[in-house]
């Protein structure tokens, strides 16, 4: 068997049974981002691409659950609450707006779950799962003292320092912490972690990444290593009175959840875990669990820590994570206010609107490893993509269509969603499928890219518009051919950038050009 053929098998696979009543069901979430910081192109690029992965996988035929929303307790928010004199929930729920706000900004499905850490029913499920993994024996209190950093928000052994000063946040001190608190007890969960990254996931049927249970395998090797190399039991609480902004452990009100204990618990709260078993049974155990984008910073917490959390009150793993790098500026360089380099999600959209962002966080950016946006090469490749290319490339054809057929010629047919949903799953491309499975957005676009581009050279190579003067029959068949490829490409579109996808397969199915560019020239 080839491997296209491979590939194709097991995409077919992933569709439900014809006939089946009940759609399979896919359960994707974001991290939940802390409400410390306004929402920055890093939280949006994450946002897009886990959107992506969901509207993918509704246009494959699934139910999805796709879930974001915000991290709200912590000393860094309760400190900025106190500094700004206002109660901490009026300062969460600010915040919190803020992120809920961007999200139509983004094109975000409008059906995602918006969990905050501040909600009862999560308040309530953290508490229950401290008392599952207290009663599993696997938390218990003692005294330490530990170096730690208010950046990463993570305990930091003496040889992740350089010069005794965190890598990553070179301008704050090490904290040393000297206080009675609880711990969980990772240190059990070595040998058990490293069965999970050797049996891998399920979740990915290509060659690329093939079975990892960390996507990318470079992440995972990452993740093993640090495993491997012994994990340490670390601290699961704050003394509530130096961090009242928390919730309380349940027996003890002295001390308050850390952020592991609280935040973390929400892949499952957020699916009705513990009180809703008919919930919870469907998008975590039928699913396998959830699919948890994240960023490069975060790999320790979503691969190790947490998925040792899961074993310690029985629940099974995730079922991967897949990790972003990191949005940097111009030559790789850390964005921050500081150096003047960085770029709002939203003024970028309020110019260029939000397909052309998505665009470019999801074709231009890295899969995987980190990548610089710096606002000229975000406009370089709107206007040779987007307004040069997609956009010029329907006004082209779309035009054509309109002069010289007189019926719409390929009935692109949608959904009350507008979705071309039937489509979709019907589009014969092992490549484009495959990717995707694999998180390689990068890849999928452009595949559909490549088309756009073998497009634009048949227009130039056979002349339709020269042709259909000459032999109206031969010209009418070429533009029809070229109709109905760009009616592919919008189908192919859909999870990406639905709004064009829309826009194209309405001036296909009205036979007219657009009214105006889909993409003005900037
Ligand atoms: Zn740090």
């Amino acid at each position: 068997m080839s491997k296209a053929t491979t590939k194709a098998a097991s995409n077919a696979a992933q569709k439900p049974a014809p006939g089946s009543v009940a759609k399979r069901p896919f359960y994707i979430t974001t991290t939940l981002p802390y409400v410390n910081a306004e929402p920055h192109v890093g939280h949006a690029l994450e946002f897009i691409r886990a959107d992506v992965i969901a509207r993918y996988k509704k246009l494959m035929g699934f139910d999805v659950f796709f879930n974001t929303g915000t991290d709200e307790h912590g000393v860094k928010v309760y400190q900025k609450a106190v500094q700004a004199h206002v109660d901490p929930q009026k300062y969460v729920d600010d915040a919190a707006a803020k992120f809920k706000e961007l999200l139509p900004i983004l094109g975000i499905s409008s059906d995602i779950k918006f969990t905050r850490t501040t909600d009862p029913h999560h308040i309530m499920a953290a508490q229950a799962f401290w008392k599952m993994a207290d009663k599993n024996g696997l938390i218990y209190k003692k005294n330490y003292a530990i170096k730690y950093c208010n950046g990463c928000e993570l305990e930091k052994t003496e040889s992740e320092l350089v010069d005794g000063k965190c890598p990553l946040h070179a301008l704050q001190e090490i904290e040393i912490i000297e206080e009675e608190n609880y711990f969980f007890r990772f240190s059990l969960y070595q040998k058990p972690l490293m069965d999970l990254y050797e049996r891998g996931s399920a979740s990915t049927s290509n060659a690329e990444n093939q079975n990892s249970f960390v996507i990318p395998n470079s992440r995972l090797n990452e993740i093993r290593a640090f495993v491997e190399r012994g994990i340490e039991d670390f601290s699961v609480t704050r003394l509530s009175s130096k961090m009242p902004w928390g919730i309380p452990v349940p027996g003890d009100t002295t001390h308050v959840m850390y952020v592991w204990f609280d935040a973390l618990v929400n892949y499952i709260s957020t699916i009705g875990w513990p009180d809703d078993e008919q919930s919870f049974g469907k998008w975590w155990k039928e699913t396998g669990g959830a699919v948890q984008y994240c960023g490069k910073d975060n790999l320790r917490q979503q691969s190790a820590m947490w998925q040792a959390m899961l074993m310690a009150v029985g629940l099974t793993p995730s079922k991967v994570i897949v990790v972003n790098g990191f949005v940097t500026g111009a030559g790789g360089v850390k964005m921050s206010k500081s150096l003047g380099n960085t770029v709002s999600p939203i003024d970028v959209i309020n110019e260029f609107g939000t397909d052309a962002f998505r665009y470019f966080v999801t074709k231009e950016l890295h899969p995987f490893e980190d990548s610089p946006f710096t606002i000229e090469k975000f406009k370089e490749t709107y206007n040779a993509g987007l307004a040069n290319g997609l956009g010029n490339l329907t006004s082209r054809i779309m035009k054509m269509a309109q002069d010289n057929i007189q019926y719409p010629i390929s009935n692109v047919q949608e959904n009350e969603n507008g979705a071309v949903m039937d489509k979709f799953a019907s589009i014969q491309n092992p490549e484009f499928f495959g990717a995707i499975d694999s998180f390689n957005l990068q890849k999928a676009m452009n595949v559909i890219w490549e088309k756009i581009a073998v497009l634009d050279q048949r227009i130039q190579k056979e002349q339709p518009f020269a042709l259909v003067k000459t032999d109206k029959e031969k010209g009418t068949t070429l533009i029809s051919e070229l109709v109905a490829a760009l009616g592919e490409v919008a189908v192919m579109l859909q999870p990406f950038l639905p709004e064009t996808a829309h826009k194209i397969s309405t001036c296909i199915r009205e036979n007219k050009m657009p009214a105006a560019p889909l993409f003005v020239r900037k």
